[in-house]
């Protein structure tokens, strides 16, 4: 095989080490997509997902086993910082943040080239791939 399953689905690491905090409105109650249920408030203005903002983040959402075999349970309506999270690697760019999360759980960074089977990594899985940022994997 000359390609490669996405390591998002064994991964889920960015999904249990941020905050993923949103603008409010994107969840269900403000006329977006995100699951009202799976949020709780941060600010006025922000939500986040439920289980995330603590010392010891878990989204809510996160099925399966970290560094096993992972997926999110609202993958088409998951919130901003999860579509636009980049996995390092992804674009041949490195990504600070990915790398921190994975090393948080033991898994080593990702290589910056690689080739992912695309028919996986469109079905998809996690946040990661196309989600989060910064200390808190959001706003
Ligand atoms: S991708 Fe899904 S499981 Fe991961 S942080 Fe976002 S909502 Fe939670």
């Amino acid at each position: 095989m000359s390609e490669n399953l996405n390591p998002c689905v064994s991964c889920g690491a960015c999904c249990a080490y941020f905050r993923v905090s949103f603008y409010w409105a994107e969840s269900e109650d403000g006329g977006g997509m995100v699951p009202s249920s799976l949020t709780e408030p941060v600010t006025p203005f922000l939500s986040c997902m439920q289980g995330t903002n603590c010392k010891t983040p878990r989204c809510i959402a996160l099925e399966g086993e970290i560094g096993q075999s992972v997926s999110c349970s609202i993958y088409l309506n998951r919130p901003s910082p999860c579509r636009e999270f980049d996995m390092s690697g992804e674009h041949g760019i490195h990504s600070e943040t990915c790398d921190r999360a994975r090393a948080h759980y033991g898994l080593p960074a990702l290589p910056v080239n690689f080739a992912i089977d695309k028919s996986v990594s469109d079905i998809m899985t996690v946040g990661c791939n196309r989600a989060p940022e910064q200390g808190t994997i959001a706003t």
